[in-house]
Formats: structure tokens, C-alpha cells, sequence
């Protein structure tokens, strides 16, 4: 079966998203072609000069490395790009997956900046594990990772950081955020970009609940440049063009609520092939029909955490109202 792009390369995969049947360079081009056009239509680079990548040596960020770096010379785009990873302290698992990062350094020639939980908080998620157990260990990795991915932008002077989250995420993100009625989020998951962030404080008496899901603490914005690229298409991605990733999965993950919601959305997609598109484009809906209303924006206020510090989106709790703390005090005080 020939291409039905190039017309003269024998078709090697059918594209999962479109069902097109695409020789090997044909299929690299529409995906780094539906990247850009995601980039372009969003205006996502617009006042970027330095776009630093969120990488763990997994799939999706190792594709997201390479993707942008091949963008960048063939679109000419007017930025710097910087590696930032994380290492949460899990062995066995992140010490292994950092070793591909750092390959990713020396095959793209891009900078590398690894921040530790260690030394940006004291702990490590498996001393944190060894206290509190599994329950909610991804919950303490999100907040903390979060944190530090911002902290490692700004030592590295990023107007922007950009991480792999795909379409299946976002699918998921879409369903987690209804099943747990957290409405503010539903109605900005599916965005390509985080708005622009007021970096106000918070009228003193706003009564909050504490909430992981509370605002993001980021004052650098965000973009998802994979967001319309399928899971499935990024693992064929990485397999055409021989990109080396760490598909271990985290001991911790098992009890998280994302494992649940991903299993069954991909039990969905056996019975509807377009499960996941759907989803996203329910996301969509409930974006639109929100329009500018400040409460599902969130707002966008900040407040400088009373333990750290550091520029938040704090939090009253309900056992300390005169205390405005970061998400992250908060969970690192309970250990
Ligand atoms: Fe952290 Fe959970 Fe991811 Fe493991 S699975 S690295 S604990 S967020
Ligand atoms: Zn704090």
C-alpha cells in the first residue's frame, strides 16, 4: 500500500488519529506538523525567548524535546530552548529514567538543569513514602513537582515552560476533573496555554479551602504543545526516529486516581475508537460556554506563602485561618 501523503513510500503505519495510511517520513512530518500548528494557532510562542521543556526521560517529554528541537530549524523560531527535569528521589525508577535525559542533553545539544526534591524541599518521595505510606503519593509528587519545575524556570530564566502532556492526558484530565466536580479546572484542562497570571496578592479574610486542586502556584505560564498528538502516536513517533525513553512505570502510581481514569478510558476506546477526540472535545465545550467568567479563570491571585515564602496561590485553612500557606507547606508540615 502506497503513502497516501507522498504517493510513492510504502504506507508503514495507519496514523491512529486520522486513520491515514503514511510512510515513515510522512507520518514524522503530520505529527510535527499538527505540534506547529498547535504552537501557531494559539499564538503559544509569541514573547517567548527562552522555552524551557519539563523532561523525565519517558516518552511524551523525550518526543516533546525533539519535536521542538526539529521545529525550531525548520520554522526558524526565534527562541532558546532548555532542558529542566526533576528528580523526585525514587530509585530504581527516576535515577534510571535521568540517565536518558541526559543522553537527550548530548543528542539535541540542549543545556540540562536537574532539580532534586532533596534539595529543594529536604525530602526525597521515597522518604516521604516511608512516612506516609503510597496513599496519595502521587498528590505529594504533583505539588511538589509543580513547585519545582517552577523554581527550575526561573533559575534558568524561562518565560515559559512547556511539558508533554498528550492528547489520552488531557482525555483524562477531562474525566478527573468531572468526577471530582472540581468545575474550575474542567473548564480550563483542555487549553494549549495558561493564560497570563496577575501576580496580585490575596485580599486578606478571602476564606479558601485547602484543595490540591486550588489554583495553579505558577506565575510562568505553561503549554502543552502535544496536546492534539495521541499517546499512541508518540510511541510510534519515538519508534520511527530511534529515540531512546524509560517506559518503567513508578512503583508509586498504583493507587492513583489517574491509573483508575486511564484504565477506563481505555477500555472506552475498545468500544468507540473515538473515545478519546470526544472527551477532549467535550473539554472544549465546556471551555467555550465558560467564556470570561472570573470564577472558572480562577482568578489569578497570589499570595506570598507565610512559611516559605515563596509567590503562591495560597491557602486559609480551616485549623489555621491566620496562616496563608502554600500547597506545598501544607503537605510537607503534615509529614
Ligand atoms: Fe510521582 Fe506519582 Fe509520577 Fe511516581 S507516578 S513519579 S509518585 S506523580
Ligand atoms: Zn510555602
Amino acid at each position: 500500500m502506497v503513502c497516501a501523503e507522498c504517493k510513492t513510500q510504502s504506507a508503514v503505519t495507519i496514523r491512529p488519529s486520522t486513520r491515514e495510511r503514511l510512510c515513515k517520513a510522512c507520518f514524522t512530518t503530520a505529527i510535527e506538523s499538527t505540534v506547529h500548528e498547535t504552537l501557531q494557532q494559539e499564538n503559544i510562542l509569541d514573547g517567548v525567548k527562552v522555552l524551557a521543556l519539563g523532561v523525565s526521560g519517558g516518552k511524551d517529554s523525550t518526543v516533546l524535546a525533539h519535536i521542538m528541537n526539529q521545529l525550531k530549524q525548520k520554522h526558524k523560531y526565534n527562541i532558546e530552548l532548555k532542558l529542566l527535569c526533576m528528580d523526585e528521589g525514587i530509585k530504581g525508577y527516576r535515577d534510571k529514567a535521568i540517565e536518558v535525559v541526559k543522553q537527550n542533553e548530548k543528542d539535541l545539544n540542549i543545556p540540562l538543569t536537574i532539580l532534586s526534591y532533596k534539595e529543594e524541599f529536604s525530602y526525597t518521595m521515597d522518604e516521604i513514602v516511608a512516612k506516609k505510606g503510597t496513599k496519595r503519593s502521587c498528590t505529594y509528587c504533583g505539588v511538589l513537582r509543580r513547585s519545582s519545575l517552577e523554581e527550575a524556570a526561573k533559575r534558568v530564566n524561562a518565560d515559559m515552560v512547556a511539558t508533554g502532556h498528550n492528547a489520552d492526558d488531557t482525555a483524562e484530565t477531562v474525566l478527573m476533573n468531572y468526577l471530582r466536580g472540581d468545575i474550575r479546572r474542567l473548564y480550563r484542562c483542555t487549553e494549549a496555554v495558561t493564560p497570563k497570571q496577575a501576580n496580585s496578592t490575596i485580599e486578606s479574610g478571602t476564606e479558601k479551602e485547602l484543595s490540591i486542586n486550588n489554583l495553579s502556584n505558577s506565575t510562568i505560564r505553561r503549554c502543552k504543545p502535544l496536546l492534539r498528538v495521541y499517546e499512541k502516536e508518540i510511541v510510534l513517533y519515538a519508534f520511527y526516529n530511534a529515540l531512546p525513553y524509560f517506559s518503567t512505570e513508578c512503583s508509586y502510581s498504583v493507587d492513583s486516581f489517574r491509573g483508575v481514569v486511564r484504565t477506563y478510558i481505555k477500555a472506552l476506546e475498545r468500544e468507540t475508537p473515538q473515545a478519546i477526540k470526544r472527551i477532549i472535545k467535550a473539554g472544549d465545550i465546556f471551555r467555550s460556554a465558560a467564556g470570561d467568567n472570573t470564577f472558572t479563570q480562577g482568578g489569578g491571585t497570589f499570595a506570598k506563602c507565610k512559611t516559605c515564602g515563596k509567590s503562591c496561590a495560597a491557602t486559609k485553612t480551616s485549623k489555621s485561618p491566620d496562616t496563608q500557606q502554600c500547597s506545598v507547606c501544607v503537605l510537607l508540615n503534615g509529614l
